[in-house]
């Protein structure tokens, strides 16, 4: 009865698999489309100075708005794009939007309304052995300092080899400032903090989530765990997934200086956010 059950399971399961390889596939050359189509774009998601309550950055976070199916989230479509090695070209295509914005909203609302723009990078993306120079070339189109520039990337990005993370090191030497994204999660977090020069550590939200549940002390014990490092290593520390208040003023105690999350903004349009740069800054929090 058992092994019928669990025939029974695979048999169930075969279509919706097969659906799915299906459905990456065509995902994969509406993607290739999308790029062309213009149905791309981003939102921010505001990054605040959680002590003041000033608008400290933003981080770029792409959107597909899909003719038929809707809005596709980034969940399902970054992993068919870096599959695919879609997420070369739709990842230069954020780059330079981002840094776009962020010269835009530093003309409208002065050179010190916002300090930096966060954007995620792919592995792949950082395998390419131009990236360095597209990125050097991007900045200066726009006229933008490197310091402004913030590359979010994973701890499995980093592990990748000697070629990516020569790639991050001419990037930190160059002044672009480098996170370690979902910081918690990976295998190695504490031995990578040393192969290579991470500028910011963004504490996952799994471990912000931790704080609200109250008692899972080993959630807690992390978030805490993870500021003092950083504070240790003169990184800066960003927690992110801030839902309540409670969560804040936690994650500010244990000293994290920087937070993003639905409870401060949610990922906004390019309009929105800039509105909080010219924003009374303590209204957004206190
Ligand atoms: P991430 O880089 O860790 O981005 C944070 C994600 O958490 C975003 O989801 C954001 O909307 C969400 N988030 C922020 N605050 C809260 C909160 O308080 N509550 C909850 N429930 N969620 C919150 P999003 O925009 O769906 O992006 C998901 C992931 O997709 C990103 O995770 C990132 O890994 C990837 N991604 C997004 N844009 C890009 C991109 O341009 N390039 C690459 N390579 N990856 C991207
Ligand atoms: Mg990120
Ligand atoms: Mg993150
Ligand atoms: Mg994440």
């Amino acid at each position: 009865a058992a092994k019928e059950g669990g025939k029974a399971a695979w048999v169930r399961f075969e279509p919706r698999m097969r659906q799915e390889v299906v459905n990456h596939a065509r995902l994969g050359s509406e993607l290739h489309n999308a790029i062309i189509r213009n149905e791309l774009f981003l939102l921010y998601q505001p990054v605040f100075d959680i002590a003041t309550g000033r608008l400290h950055g933003a981080e770029a976070l792409v959107r597909w708005k899909h003719p038929a199916r809707g809005f596709v989230s980034p969940g399902d479509f970054i992993p068919v794009a870096e599959r695919s090695g879609l997420i070369v070209p739709l990842g230069a295509w954020v780059l330079r939007e981002a840094c776009r914005q962020l010269a835009a909203w530093k003309a409208e609302y002065g050179p010190g309304a916002i300090k930096a723009i966060n954007v995620n990078v792919a592995v792949r993306q950082l395998r390419e052995s131009g990236f360095v120079d597209e990125v050097a070339a991007v900045l200066a189109e726009y006229g933008l300092l490197p310091g402004n520039l913030v590359i979010e990337i994973t701890e499995s990005s980093v592990a990748d080899g000697r070629q990516v993370r020569e790639t991050l090191n001419a990037l930190h030497e160059m002044g672009v400032r480098l996170a370690l994204d979902d910081f918690g999660t990976g295998q190695s977090s504490l031995s990578l903090l040393r192969a290579f020069p991470v500028d910011v550590l963004k504490l996952d939200k799994s471990f912000v989530d931790g704080i609200a549940d109250g008692e899972d002390r080993g959630r807690l014990a992390v978030a805490a765990a993870v500021a003092q490092l950083a504070e240790y290593l003169g990184l800066s520390a960003v927690a992110e997934g801030i839902e309540s208040e409670a969560q804040l003023d936690r994650l500010r105690d244990m000293g994290y200086r920087l937070g993003q999350g639905f409870f401060m903004a949610k990922p906004l349009p390019a309009n929105e956010a800039g509105a909080l740069m010219a924003a009374d800054p303590v209204s957004v929090i206190n």
